[in-house]
């Protein structure tokens, strides 16, 4: 069987590196709140080319956090809109909604999956405040024309990085193009953790801080406490591994940008559609999405021939049960049918040469 994504043996190919970072953290006694987040977090931001990282719990929490300041801090009302593309995974939107604000949902463009930047202007309302970029699947979202809205109407730039770690626009790193981002380290992301694990990067100091303060129970001070917060807080264990990890995570994309590359190059079939490839565009291929029309037909087949594959997302967001009622479900056509088409290829950093092969001939046998 060629598994979806193999994380024993991502995680056996820096295993000595990554014992050797453990073991310090086991033998030093101390687990939260140490040397190890200060680490991570001073590599972290410098890595993404922010002035700040604050590691939290998960990447759910590090957005929620995001939108969870900007309240604190004034600058957004609960009621205000964040508009965010419609086939994101459930996170983004929840980040949105738990604080009180409303998601408003924008079709993705269907050749890149991305959201689609013509349909913005159209959604913005005088109460809109804020896009939620999601770099989805690990390609760069952000477009000039992106940059100029936000300009235009004043909306706040932030970032969901989870899936995109290392991608670069035009020399700088997702996760600094906006105000801020949220950064997701759950163990198959390009940059994961054993276990949870998430971030915000900023260079925004009022931002940061107060971001720092809510994932800590919203203590600026040891026992005084500025806000209502939660314990939201990065393992001493995880930002060891994570430090680790990050030191490979440019050689690890250039592998999985490799796979992508085969992919693009041999898989031929008129029953499969590749997503479009844009020029200077940077991807750091968190995933291969797919698309088919006998999609399901077309996962069955791949499994029986010992290929794993995964569907990212079968549901979104406007139609799962927690959001009953929330929105007009058919309004979102385009996001409807990537759903019902979308399939995930294995990528990773570790996938042989000949399983790649294996998977391709088989896509391209399909009928
Ligand atoms: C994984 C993911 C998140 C949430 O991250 P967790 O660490 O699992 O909470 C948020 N947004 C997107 C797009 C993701 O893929």
């Amino acid at each position: 069987m060629i598994p979806f994504l193999p994380l024993k043996d991502i995680t056996a190919k820096y295993a000595d590196e990554i014992n050797v970072a453990v073991n310090r953290v086991v033998s030093s006694g101390w687990y939260l709140q140490g040397k190890e987040n200060e680490a991570f977090e001073h590599h972290y931001a410098d890595y993404i080319g922010t002035k700040h990282c604050v590691g939290c719990a998960n990447g759910l929490d590090a957005l929620i956090w995001i939108y969870r300041a900007y309240i604190e801090l004034g600058i957004m009302q609960p009621g205000d809109e964040v508009i965010v593309s419609a086939n994101t995974y459930i996170a983004s939107v929840l980040a949105i909604t738990e604080n009180g604000l409303k998601a408003i949902l924008v079709e993705p463009n269907p050749e890149t999956l991305e959201l689609d930047d013509s349909k913005i202007e159209e959604a913005v309302t005088s109460r809109t405040k804020s896009i939620l970029l999601v770099h989805l699947y690990g390609r760069c979202a952000y477009t000039e024309k992106i940059g100029e809205l936000c300009k235009k109407y004043s909306l706040h730039l932030v970032e969901d990085n989870a899936q995109a770690h290392g991608c670069i626009y035009k020399g700088q790193r997702t996760g600094s193009l906006g105000e801020v981002a949220g950064h997701s380290f759950y163990p198959g992301k390009n940059l994961g953790a054993l276990g949870d694990g998430g971030a915000v990067t900023t260079s925004n100091k009022e931002l940061a801080d107060c971001i720092r303060a809510l994932a800590n129970y919203g203590s600026t001070k040891k026992y005084v406490f500025k806000y209502c917060g939660r314990n939201s807080r990065l393992d001493e264990i995880q930002a060891a591994v994570l430090d680790v990890k990050l030191r490979h995570l440019d050689e690890d994309n250039r592998l999985r940008q490799r796979v992508a590359a085969y992919y693009y190059e041999n898989i031929k079939n008129p029953l499969i559609t590749l997503p479009k490839q844009l020029p200077d565009e940077n991807n750091v291929y968190h995933l291969f999405p797919i698309l088919c029309e006998q999609r399901d037909e077309l996962q069955q087949y791949l499994s029986e021939n010992g290929v794993q594959t995964l569907i990212h997302y079968p549901i979104p967001p406007h139609l799962q049960e927690c959001y009953a009622g929330s929105w007009n479900e058919n309004a979102l056509l385009i996001t409807e049918r990537l759903a019902e088409q979308e399939l995930s290829l294995p990528i990773s950093q570790v996938l042989a040469d000949k399983d790649i092969e294996k998977v391709v001939v088989l896509l391209n046998d399909f009928k």
